[in-house]
């Protein structure tokens, strides 16, 4: 099948969203994927949900920082901000449907066993091999006692019925990629990340989601997720990261790279967005709004955005 048409522009009743997680103030890649999620939406007639990702890596003080900066730069967003870590029972929910249909099944596997297992036959590269999908009671009772010895719980993971899943990306087309038998719930206790982020995205209406695309790769075991749940399948967006000079991922350590630090380089919060928009071939860009009015997204480049900042 041919990609997707790139408008943009049909209002629906549906709804974008940025997913930050609190570990720290974003940077210019973040902050750059955070408008472009925006524009997205807002063209599109769209909703914009704002969604903090905090069941792990959790840093005091961030979320309001990021709240702060996101509104710094022209983003509204409506309703209230959702925290994922009031939302425990739409995910025992979620486990519990997929138990009820033979789709969950615990897994007593530590990291190294899953890694020196001999990969199942036909199974992707990199798949849960399978360990402990197909034991019997009497070897699940050994799995559990194992675990108590551990002080561990036992990880659920999802029975899946399928090795590959195809989505819809704006820019990539269609994708196809590996679905295995993915953790559900961890050997911590925590929900995983792909069960929530499906969660949460259908219960706020979410059907279009623009992120970095890093997870790309996520993208189809998300969306198989999202289906086995009986949820709508959203649209994909997936953004370029932005990398420093040498290549590498944008990272706290490549110097003033947020716009707390580009504030204190002398620079103001438009400045900031006007980089952003030069990033998108849009020299002159004050604020969120000029990118929503000139920014046309099949010119978005499909490379790396390299960021080279003068530090004073
Ligand atoms: N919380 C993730 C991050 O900050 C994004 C997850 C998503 O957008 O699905 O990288």
């Amino acid at each position: 099948m041919d990609a997707p048409p790139l408008s943009t522009s049909f209002p629906t009743s549906g709804a974008g969203r940025y997913a930050p997680s609190p570990s720290g103030d974003l940077h210019l890649g973040n902050l750059r994927t955070a408008i472009l999620a925006w524009v997205l939406a807002r063209r599109s007639g769209r909703a914009f949900r704002l969604r903090i990702e905090d069941l792990d890596r959790v840093r005091e003080g961030s979320e309001q920082r990021q709240l702060e900066d996101l509104a710094a730069l022209g983003l509204d967003w409506d309703g209230e901000v959702v925290r994922q870590s009031a939302r425990g029972t739409a995910y025992d929910a979620a486990i519990e449907h997929l138990r009820t249909r033979d789709q969950v099944f615990e897994c007593y596997c530590t990291r190294r066993e899953i890694l020196e297992a001999p990969s199942a036959p036909h199974a992707p590269p990199g798949a849960y091999p399978g360990t402990c999908r197909d034991l019997t009671e009497a070897e699940r009772e050994a799995g559990r006692e194992r675990m108590r010895q551990l002080r561990r719980e036992p990880a659920l993971r999802l029975r899946a019925d399928v090795t590959t899943w195809t989505v819809q990306d704006l820019w990539a087309g269609e994708v196809h990629g590996m679905v295995d038998d993915l953790v559900l719930r961890r050997g911590d206790g925590v929900v995983a990340y792909n069960l929530a982020v499906v969660v949460d995205d259908a219960a706020a209406g979410v059907d279009q989601v623009t992120r970095a695309d890093d997870l790309l790769s996520s993208a189809p075991r998300q969306a198989h997720l999202a289906r086995l749940l009986g949820l709508a399948e959203p649209r994909y967006a997936h953004v370029p990261l932005a990398v420093n000079p040498a290549g590498a991922r944008l990272a706290k350590r490549d110097g003033a790279v947020t716009l707390r630090d580009r504030l204190e380089q002398g620079e103001t919060a438009a400045d900031v967005v006007g980089r952003i928009g030069e990033s998108l071939g849009l020299p002159g860009c004050r604020t969120a709004s000029d990118v929503l009015e000139r920014w046309d997204p099949s010119d978005l480049p499909r490379d790396p955005w390299i960021v080279d900042l003068p530090d004073r």
